[in-house]
């Protein structure tokens, strides 16, 4: 394998997988990938994407044997605290940026009936959970004094198996936890996919690439919600229509023929619009609004 090539860490398959490949072709990373093959090619750019378990990309980024990863918050936070709390730390990677997918949380869940809501109580209580190292941090940053046993998989049945009073999982929709008799308590992890880099120097052509496609990330991420809008307007009002778009920058104003009191006014906003919005523009003395989508933006 070529070593200029800059190795990214993704989810070979999974509830990330996906969205990161999907994430990646908007960035304008053409892929060759076979289906069973580990490896997929960049064509048009020095990115090769390495398709693994969840739990094993932080270590490969920890380890310098990728240079980028894409993994929930959740794993990238674990591996993080494991590596602090041992002697290896500090961690040899930074997480840069939060995605807008594989949103879950952290939280703890008891017995339904239990009387368990309060973690203050709990004392000499033990938890079961598949991420001891953030579990184990926040019963000590608290002062809980719950005891924390590690399970893999199947967390939920630690309970009625007798290995844990309570657990402390990833939940979603909270389906997981009813169907076995458990209620949703504290969350200690909001989560969602991020991007993890290692901090290891490379060289400036490394560099400017990692630099570009992070850029590209957070351009995909702006432009989701981003949108251009076209209207006529009163001069006189000009701010106060504008103040009604969130997250816009300078509007474009543009003289309209024959006329001095109503201009063209064009903005990108950078959040949803909704019809409400319209009406309140028009409200203001907008006319002719054209709200239209962004393709894609760098800012
Ligand atoms: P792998 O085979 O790669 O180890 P996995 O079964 O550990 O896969 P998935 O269930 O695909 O992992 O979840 C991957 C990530 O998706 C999680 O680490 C978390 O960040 C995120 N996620 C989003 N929603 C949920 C959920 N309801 N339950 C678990 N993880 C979720
Ligand atoms: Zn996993």
């Amino acid at each position: 394998m070529d070593n200029n090539r800059i190795k990214i860490a993704i989810q070979k398959s999974g509830r990330l997988t996906e969205h990161t490949i999907s994430l990646l072709k908007k960035c304008g990373l053409v892929i060759s990938h076979t289906k069973n093959q580990l490896i997929g090619y960049g064509e048009n750019m020095p990115f090769d994407l390495m398709f693994v378990r969840d739990d094993d990309i932080p270590g490969l980024v920890q380890d310098n044997l990728c240079m980028l990863g894409i993994v929930g918050m959740n794993e990238a936070l674990e591996k993080k605290i494991e590596i602090e709390s041992s002697k290896e730390g500090p961690a040899n990677f930074e997480m840069v940026s939060n995605l807008d997918f594989g949103q879950c949380k952290l939280s703890f869940a008891y017995p339904d009936n239990s009387g368990y809501e309060n973690l203050k109580n709990l004392k000499g209580k033990t938890v079961a959970t598949s991420y001891p190292n953030i579990v184990t941090d926040y019963i000590s940053k608290e002062g809980l004094g719950i005891n924390v046993t590690q399970f893999s998989g199947a967390v939920e049945l630690a309970p009625s198996l007798g290995k844990a009073d309570l657990i402390c999982d990833l939940v979603s929709s909270g389906q997981t936890l009813k169907a076995h008799n458990l209620s949703e308590g504290q969350t200690i992890l909001e989560s969602t996919a991020v991007v993890i880099k290692s901090l290891q120097a490379v060289d400036r052509i490394q560099e400017n690439w990692v630099n570009k496609l992070i850029e590209r990330i957070q351009g995909v991420l702006q432009v989701k919600e981003s949108k251009y809008i076209m209207m006529h307007a009163p001069r006189a009002s000009i701010d106060s229509i504008t103040n009604l778009l969130p997250g816009t920058e300078s509007p474009t104003i543009i003289p309209l023929e024959g006329t001095n009191e109503i201009v063209a006014l064009h903005v990108v906003c950078k959040e949803n619009i909704f019809w409400e919005t319209l009406e309140d523009l028009k409200a203001k003395g907008a006319s002719s609004i054209l709200v239209v989508p962004v393709e894609k933006m760098l800012m």
